[in-house]
């Protein structure tokens, strides 16, 4: 059987290490997850779950969607809930492009965007990513009236750098009417910066903008699949027609609930990760290393292209030491590596294993 055309070109998603070849405590900084783990309220939400494990979930999402909507000042009914955001971000691709047309993307933007692009046969269309930082005149120049698609991550990963609200704004108003802009906020729980915004005000001015957003990283619900996007009316319209009908497990929905709700825990998890990435970032440029500058919960550091002190040596030696760090030559940067905010203890282990590294 021959899959259809675009399916083979997929570079299959490569996850990041997640095991140390030592015996000692091992601390995980590859895939940004919170170090606080789940908050109490969404894990006895979802452990409470387990007594009806054997009906099918609310297939609608219908108190998610309103306690979302009610956290964030949102409408409900234009609020669509994925497995994931990854669930949403594969579909729109689906929905809205196919054999022909082409979907825009950063040049160091997350991996899962050509993944969507090719698996809807439409064409990728990499978008030079000079000083590591989305450049929004770059998309506007690379917009065609085969553009259907316009993926940008803000802030982005792996390179922790964000555009303005300005910059959105622009991106916006130049891109064609029939070009989908969707700004996969995944990390906007972390952002502090000034001139920062989510892109839901965006959402609700705009017939064409789509905000995504997920339960992985500081709510700690990764293990869950669940992640949500703010869409036009037409946009809730498609996708409800095309998702799997119980998309959202029970369990998940459940803990989420509990979750958004509870916003005291995602404040501990913002002040414990300005906290510690300032920290870290600080730590590790005293060591002689570059650090971007990162808004979300991991920072992009450089390594020596050649030498002894290149970032497969640190990731080969961090991992000696118990420290599992991402490698990101799969997003076109093999100098870097990318690591994540974790506990007190996984942070002054990782400085403790870069600066042997570097002695
Ligand atoms: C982690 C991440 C997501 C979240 O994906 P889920 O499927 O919701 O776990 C989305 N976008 C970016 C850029 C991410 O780094």
């Amino acid at each position: 059987m021959k899959p259809v055309p675009g399916i083979l070109n997929i570079a299959p998603y490569v996850a990041g290490r997640s095991e140390a070849p030592v015996r000692g405590p091992v601390y995980k900084l590859s895939s940004n997850e919170t170090p606080l783990g789940a908050g109490r309220n969404a894990i006895e939400a979802f452990t409470a779950a387990s007594v009806g494990l054997n009906l099918y979930p609310d297939g609608s999402a219908r108190a998610l969607r309103q306690a979302i909507a009610e956290t964030h000042g949102l409408e409900a009914g234009r609020i669509i809930c994925g497995n994931g955001s990854d669930e949403i971000l594969h579909l729109l691709p689906q929905i809205y492009a196919g054999p022909g047309d082409e979907i825009l993307f950063s040049a160091h933007g997350f991996l899962v965007y050509p993944i969507a692009t090719l698996a809807a046969g439409a064409t990728p269309v990499v978008v030079p990513e000079p000083d590591l930082r989305t450049d929004v005149d770059g998309f506007l120049r690379h917009a065609t009236d085969r553009t259907r698609i316009a993926f940008l991550a803000n802030p982005n990963n792996p390179t922790g750098s964000f555009n303005t609200s300005a910059e959105l704004r622009r991106l916006r108003a130049g891109l064609p009417e029939e070009c989908l802009l969707v700004v996969d906020a995944a990390y906007a729980e972390y952002v502090d910066a000034e001139g920062y915004e989510t892109g839901a005000a965006l959402v609700a001015s705009t017939p064409n903008t789509v905000m995504t957003r997920t339960f992985s990283k500081v709510y700690g619900l990764a293990a869950l699949r669940v992640g949500w996007a703010y869409a036009p009316a037409g946009v809730v319209d498609a996708y409800e027609r095309v998702r799997g009908p119980f998309n959202v497990s029970a369990p998940a929905q459940a803990a989420a609930v509990a979750a958004v709700r509870d916003q005291a825990h995602v404040a501990a998890g913002r002040a414990h990760n300005s906290r510690w990435r300032n920290w870290l970032a600080a730590e590790i440029a005293a060591l002689g290393l570059k650090v971007h500058p990162s808004v979300a919960n991991f920072i992009l550091v450089d390594f020596d292209r050649t030498g002894p002190r290149t970032a497969a040596a640190a990731d080969e030696f961090l991992a000696s030491r118990g420290v599992i760090v991402r490698a990101v030559s799969s997003y076109g940067l093999p100098h870097c590596l990318r690591i994540s905010v974790g506990s007190e203890e996984g942070n002054r282990a990782a400085v403790a294993a870069l600066a042997e590294f570097m002695a």
